[in-house]
């Protein structure tokens, strides 16, 4: 059935104040609402945090007719609907987790058209039995969230999401929107070859994050490096992201032995216990959470200070993704993260275990290798984040490198040795043995192998075995070298690298940072004090914060459903006193000024 959105019912400035409490539009949202508005499709690029929901949501409350919208996670889906529902808006949520009746009761809203928003997974729409449904509905939009999973390309692909390239067809009157956080150029083309057949606006927003502070470090002791960086976040919100199951328990033992409040999740959790984890880390202060890579899609917390690899993601994407959940607030936040050549090697594994077809296998590879390239930068690490999607800027000021400069020396010398004793040993040993050899080390390894007696033995005892390893794992990273994955991840000299040893060619590194941490910069400074509370503020934030989780549990929603932390602080610095000057709070709708503005007006009457 044809799309009825030239039509719109209301203004969508009236929508917005109305539903959500906000006075404006942030730039691209409104260009992506009017686009769909007069009826074309979008693929709207925009960081996580940008406020993507709103631009489907919007134009499904202005108009007449459903609106679909797709996404991976039944919990989002769950979390959304929560919130909207809570803004007083008509929209619902079906899939395989929902009793037969409850679905029955959302069919029959549909067909009597109180509806206006449902969520749907992609392997659930894709049935006949849903699409015939929706055939016989006035469909005014058709909503695609995470739509890199479309592509085979992207880094996260679902073959229930390449079912999708066919809505196009099927329903040619409605404006599809698909919406992503991560695509590079590859994948954006995909997408809209997929699910638009190239008939698409494209609207990529600016991916600079510019109060996400940005550091990497090689290891050198991991456990001393985590409270070194925890020392400047004692009291913060933030999250450890570790490679595997069993290194988030151990890291999160041992945090937890220093002091620090921790948390786990992972895959491997059942789902109570991961959705327990999840509902403290949302609500109370002050929790570490250390997890996989499972822990955070849909994550909306406004105030996490703090994302720490303590290994390395296997894609800049993902690394983005990641980090891009810290400091939502806009206030001064830190992505700090921990590399080394074993990362490398997991990674590299971890490609050739999932036996993909060769294509992907090599994408996946540049992907890897554009990540360690970001670890190794000696320039400006946002600038290099940027470059990889395609956006170029200046004048960063808070990366590692900008703040503290490197250096980058020759190393020609020392990379002719290493490669040297990396050839005499036949290729068969890993960076902590050759440069135990390098440095002399008469270990058991060493001796029973007779190492000792080759002419390269020693030859770099003037280098600290630290240094060493910076210089191993840069031979790597700029192409001399190679880890051999099938093996044990041994060093094979490449043949740039036999061109070095013959001569040709220079060798230029960063020596590892003397590892203090230098006091605040300026920046970090101006961060910090900028639009912050009063401590008197901050014991009535806190009694907010208790009263909303009290109704959060009530209503068995999560705490940001009811208020986000940005509105509850502004609550706490302008203590309205009216239901006037409470309806003027940022996040403040009709439906919730309704229910409400006389609990919270009392609470801080009562302050
Ligand atoms: P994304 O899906 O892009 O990660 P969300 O849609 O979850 O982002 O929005 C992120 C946050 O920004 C939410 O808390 C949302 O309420 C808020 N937000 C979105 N649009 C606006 C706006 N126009 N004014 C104020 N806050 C907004
Ligand atoms: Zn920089």
């Amino acid at each position: 059935m044809s799309s009825q959105a030239f039509y719109s019912q209301r203004g969508k400035h009236e929508v917005l104040r109305e539903y959500f409490g906000f006075n404006s539009f942030r730039p691209n949202q409104e260009l992506v609402i009017d686009t769909l508005n007069r009826g074309g499709n979008v693929l709207a690029v925009m960081p996580t945090g940008s406020g993507k929901s709103l631009c489907y949501q919007i134009p499904a409350l202005m108009n007449a007719g459903l609106t679909v919208v797709v996404s991976p996670l039944i919990a989002l889906m769950r979390d959304q609907v929560s919130a909207l529902k809570m803004a007083g808006a008509c929209a619902e949520t079906v899939n395989s987790s929902i009793e037969p009746s409850a679905r029955r009761g959302v069919w029959d809203r549909l067909n009597n058209g109180s509806l206006k928003i449902l969520y749907l997974s992609p392997e659930y729409l894709m049935t006949d039995m849903v699409l015939d449904a929706l055939d016989k509905q006035d469909l005014t939009l058709i909503a695609v969230d995470e739509a890199h999973c479309i592509s085979q390309w992207g880094p996260a692909f679902r073959p229930d999401y390449a079912e999708l390239a066919k809505l196009h067809k099927r329903y040619p009157e409605t404006p599809i929107l698909a919406t992503t956080a991560t695509a590079d150029e590859v994948t954006r083309t995909d997408i809209l070859k997929r699910l638009f057949s190239g008939n698409a606006v494209v609207h990529v927003q600016g991916f600079d994050r510019p109060n996400i502070k940005l550091s990497a470090a090689p290891k050198d002791g991991s456990n001393r490096q985590l409270l070194k960086f925890l020392e400047s976040h004692q009291d913060n919100t933030g999250i450890v992201y570790c490679l595997t199951r069993k290194k988030t328990e151990t890291v999160s033992d041992f945090l937890q032995s220093q002091g620090y409040r921790t948390l786990t999740y992972h895959a491997g959790m059942d789902s109570e216990a991961r959705d327990q984890n999840q509902g403290i880390f949302m609500t109370e202060p002050a929790v570490v959470m250390v997890a996989t890579n499972a822990f955070g899609m849909g994550i909306d917390k406004s105030d996490i200070r703090f994302v720490l690899h303590a290994d390395m993601p296997g894609s800049i994407e993902s690394y983005y993704q990641e980090i891009g959940r810290a400091g939502r607030d806009g206030r001064f936040s830190e992505a700090h993260i921990l590399f080394g050549l074993d990362d490398i090697r997991m990674r590299r594994m971890f490609i050739e275990q999932e036996g993909s077809d060769q294509d992907r296998e090599r994408r996946e590879y540049q992907r890897l290798n554009a990540f360690i390239g970001y670890c190794e930068t000696p320039t400006c690490r946002r600038r290099a984040l940027l470059a990889y999607f395609g956006e170029q800027m200046d004048g960063c000021e808070n990366c590692d490198n900008c703040l503290f400069p490197v250096k980058l020396e020759d190393g020609t010398e020392y990379a002719r040795m290493a490669l040297s004793a990396i050839v005499r040993t036949r290729q068969r040993y890993g960076a902590m043995h050759i440069a135990d050899v390098l440095m002399g080390k008469q270990t058991k390894k060493v001796l029973t192998a007779c190492h000792d007696k080759i002419p390269t033995f020693g030859v770099g005892k003037d280098l600290p075995e630290q240094e060493w390893r910076a210089v191993l794992r840069q031979l790597v990273s700029s192409g001399f070298l190679t880890q051999n994955i099938s093996g044990f991840g041994e060093l094979q000299v490449t043949e740039t690298g036999k061109s070095l040893l013959r001569g040709i060619g220079l060798f230029k590194y960063r020596k590892p940072a003397k590892s203090s941490r230098q006091s605040k910069t300026q920046r970090e400074k101006r961060l910090l004090t900028e639009n912050s509370l009063s401590s008197d503020d901050l014991l009535l934030l806190g009694r907010l914060k208790e009263l909303r989780l009290r109704l959060a549990k009530e209503k068995q929603v999560p705490a940001f459903v009811i208020f986000h932390d940005k509105s509850l602080e502004i609550m706490a610095q302008k203590r309205p006193k009216t239901r006037v000057e409470f309806s003027r709070i940022n996040g403040v709708g009709a439906a919730k000024l309704q229910a409400y503005a006389d609990v919270f007006l009392a609470e801080i009457e009562q302050y």
